[in-house]
């Protein structure tokens, strides 16, 4: 067996790529695929571009937004949002709780006095909430909640409101004040709310130009069609599906948590009873080419209605015109399913065209160029109550034995492509001691 690797990294995602472009040297990256990238590849077909469904940017941190723009200088491109949501047969402008101007009266009047009341008599600080739908309720008032947060979050997480906690809530959604709603509710609102009012994106190649811009900037070699097939934290080394064997000092893996415990042998039952409490949901996304031009000038729609099957539906061709042939358009359409009852996906497809139909986004003229379907196994890991005590007890364990988890799947938490560079960035500095 070689000697010692100082630092091993498992998965060349971009919280991978990250944790390699700051560590800057005595390391080894292993990727299973036969390209880096994990979920920020891109898909090129007939002249189309896809992501893993949408795949945008945004920024809170200063140093990741500079870093990116250093990794892809003027192809970075930086687009105002324009997203909707579709309700009553109408679309109003995202977010809903502050966009209630079109929906029919009698809603609005529910829905404002709803938040009023909340407002007025029982809105409390977020930590203090035990469950997500006490969150809604008393943040929102009974309205919003009834025809808006409830039906769309219970579609987007697969598992009812109740059972989720509330830590992830603060930077994913906005919560306007009394005046925002009421001018919401007079006219159109102009401002614009929450962390992707703005997002930017590469002008040409999808996201993965991000990925290709990180790679070149990497000094080592990666090494892709690298599968780990075993951890063996006793010995401090990892196998791979050629059965070579490498020791670490220092292991960063990104692999999804539950897949990587699973190549660890001898967990102890703490850690094992901890494994088996890991919940996620998974995606079903449809990317679609079609024939026509300027579809939608919409970037995304949220649909909360339960007639139609998806929860989202984004229009690529409006983020970049250059990741579509000219003259034509491009969909993709996100439906949100639990591991555990897995739906027909061919019926998917169908039901998805159809209900792209009755939102009057498609038209039976339309010629459909591309179909292709993508089933995304980890989408979004849920927070239930078990959530934060399973994290712990795993990460303590991992990290004795000198492994540190990084990135969406890796640590195991809801986060962004920001996210997860700045990960990789922290991890390098930490046990480098920097
Ligand atoms: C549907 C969806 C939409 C999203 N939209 C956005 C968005 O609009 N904006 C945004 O900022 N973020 C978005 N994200 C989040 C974003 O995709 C992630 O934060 C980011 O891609 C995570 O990167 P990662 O490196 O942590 O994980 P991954 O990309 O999953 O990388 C992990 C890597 O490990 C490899 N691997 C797995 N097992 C092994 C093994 N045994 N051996 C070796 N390698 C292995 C995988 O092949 C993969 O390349 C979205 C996520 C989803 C699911």
């Amino acid at each position: 067996m070689a000697k010692e690797q100082k630092f091993i990294i498992l998965g060349a995602g971009l919280s991978g790529l990250s944790a390699a472009y700051f560590l800057k040297e005595d390391y080894l990256i292993f990727e299973k695929e036969s390209t880096p990238g994990g979920l920020c590849r891109s898909r090129h077909i007939k002249g189309y571009t896809f992501d893993y469904d949408g795949h945008l940017l945004h920024f809170k941190n200063k140093a990741m937004l500079e870093l990116v723009r250093r990794l892809l200088g003027r192809e970075l491109i930086s687009v105002k949002r324009n997203s909707w949501v579709a309700s009553f047969g109408d679309f109003t402008r995202y977010p809903f709780q502050a966009n209630l101007y079109g929906l029919p009266r009698h809603i609005v009047k529910e829905c404002i006095f709803g938040f009023l009341d909340a407002r007025l008599n029982g809105y409390m600080h977020r930590s203090d909430y035990d469950n997500f739908k006490h969150w809604i309720i008393h943040t929102f008032g009974e309205g919003i909640a009834k025809h808006f947060m409830l039906p769309y979050n219970n579609k987007f997480w697969t598992v009812p409101a109740q059972r989720l906690t509330c830590e992830w809530v603060k930077n994913y959604i906005p919560v306007p004040t009394i005046k925002d709603v009421l001018n919401g509710t007079i006219a159109q609102s102009k401002k614009r709310f929450g962390y992707n009012a703005k997002f930017w994106y590469p002008l040409n190649g999808g996201i993965e130009r991000l990925v290709l811009a990180f790679q070149k900037q990497i000094k080592g070699e990666i090494y892709t069609q690298h599968q780990v097939t075993q951890i063996d934290l006793d010995r401090k080394n990892v196998t791979f599906q050629n059965e070579k064997k490498l020791k670490f000092e220092n292991l960063i893996s990104t692999i999804p948590l539950p897949e990587m415990l699973k190549l660890i042998p001898r967990l102890p039952t703490k850690i094992k009873t901890a494994l088996g409490k890991l919940r996620y949901s998974s995606i079903f996304c449809l990317n679609l080419g079609i024939a026509r031009g300027n579809l939608s000038d919409k970037h995304w729609i949220y649909f909360p209605e339960k007639k139609f099957v998806f929860f989202r539906v984004g229009f690529p061709s409006s983020f970049s015109s250059e990741v579509v042939p000219q003259g034509k358009s491009s969909i993709y359409a996100e439906v949100s399913y639990s591991p555990n009852r897995p739906p027909d996906k061919e019926y998917l497809s169908d039901r998805i065209l159809e209900d792209l139909a009755k939102a009057g986004i498609l038209s039976c003229a339309d010629a459909i160029e591309v179909c292709d379907p993508l089933d995304i196994k980890y989408g979004y890991i849920i927070y239930d109550h078990n959530y934060k005590a399973n994290i712990k007890t795993i990460q303590e364990y991992l990290n004795q034995h000198h492994v540190y988890l990084i990135g969406r799947y890796g640590r195991w938490k809801y986060m962004a492509m920001e996210d997860a560079i700045l990960d990789g960035k922290n991890i390098a500095q930490r046990i480098r001691g920097e």
